[in-house]
């Protein structure tokens, strides 16, 4: 089991996360400095959209990575 699980969807972590679901970089800002982040790191960014579609998709489903 690994420390930087994606939160739920739902789960208000998303709110303020601390630190990158993806890469486990941490965030100072909270909430803003992980939009920032976002544009900051391509990978991410598109981790994070394919990550929302698959749930969107695949509810109850495998995180996939
Ligand atoms: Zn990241």
């Amino acid at each position: 089991m690994s420390s930087h699980d994606h939160p739920a969807e739902a789960s208000p972590e998303w709110d303020t996360p601390d630190f990158c679901p993806f890469c486990g970089t941490e965030l100072t800002d909270l909430g803003a400095g992980f939009v920032d982040h976002l544009e900051d790191a391509p990978t991410c960014r598109t981790r994070f959209e394919s990550w929302r579609e698959n749930v969107a998709e695949d509810v109850g489903g495998e995180w996939g990575g």
